[in-house]
């Protein structure tokens, strides 16, 4: 077992974000921001991956298979693995039920098992989010894991159902489920701070890039002294760690992860299958 375990991860969101989280179906500047998500930073970070000989687990909107069909492949062809992101990019809060919901991700799948050949393992929300719905459909169309949670940052952990939030009595847990989250974290993603939206006020995308990429280095050695066999997961979209120069600033970040006695680089489905297989703990949950 290595001492740390990095999983780079895509959200290959390329025009499905701009269409439905920002609403900008009519906006050809907005569409053109996901486009050069296809066309310029996905095969940029291929390059990079490939030129250091390291995995990613790409997630995929069934939107970005139908609609850029032969990038999505070259993903697929050049070894990396595909994962479900969802049909369209929408937060699954915003469904209109459950079966709605169920049958974008049937849809996520079919369009998967027509690039790969097999059905995805591994799920992440578009939204980062869940609805009430999501965690029993993704049990039924058989995921095995998640990594769209927040419940831990290095070390993964099993999703629980039935928990309740109420205003004026006690948070209830809930249950234990078969899915492994690996989390992920806001402070471990590219886009809240390198993508200005000029709809939203909340994402201005100016963030000084050196004090981000050294915030992700400075995470990961603290990871790497204090956690055993910690889990650094990278959550980044093509159209955005794609413009320059941050390929080459990711690459500085991998090389330092590379100085490191016993760093290893994996996709999330080979650390879910390690778990599985009993070589690797998840977390202990406390109190339930
Ligand atoms: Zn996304």
């Amino acid at each position: 077992m290595p001492n740390a375990t990095v999983c780079l991860t895509y959200d290959f969101d390329a025009v499905s974000v701009w269409i439905h989280t920002f609403g900008a179906s009519n906006a050809p500047t907005q569409l053109s921001r996901g486009i050069y998500g296809a066309w310029v930073g996905a095969p940029r970070l291929l390059d990079l991956h490939d030129k250091h000989d390291i995995p990613a687990t790409w997630f995929v909107p069934g939107h970005t298979i139908e609609s850029f069909p032969d990038r999505v492949g070259e993903v697929h062809d050049r070894g990396y693995d595909i994962q479900c992101h969802g049909w369209r990019h929408v937060n699954p809060a915003t469904f209109d039920g459950k079966e709605a919901e169920q049958s974008e991700y049937e849809r996520a799948i079919s369009n998967i098992e027509d690039v790969t050949g097999r059905k995805p393992t591994g799920f992440r929300s578009p939204a980062w989010e869940f609805s009430e719905h999501t965690l029993e459909i993704i049990e039924e169309l058989g995921f095995e894991w998640d990594s769209s949670q927040m419940g831990n940052d290095f070390a993964p952990y099993h999703l629980r159902k039935n928990w309740k939030a109420p205003d004026s009595d006690p948070f209830e847990l809930g249950d234990s489920t078969d899915i492994i989250e690996v989390p992920i974290s806001w402070k471990r993603a590219d886009f809240p701070a390198l993508m200005f939206v000029w709809e939203q006020s909340i994402l201005w995308g100016y963030a000084n890039e050196r004090a981000v990429f050294d915030l992700w280095k400075t995470q990961f050695d603290w990871m790497y002294e204090n956690v055993e066999d910690g889990i650094f997961t990278l959550a980044m979209h093509p159209q955005v760690i794609g413009q320059p120069p941050r390929t080459r600033r990711l690459e500085e970040l991998i090389q330092h992860m590379q100085t490191k006695p016993g760093v290893e680089f994996a996709g999330v489905d080979t650390v879910v299958t390690e778990i599985r297989d009993g070589e690797r703990e998840v977390f202990d949950v406390m109190g339930t």
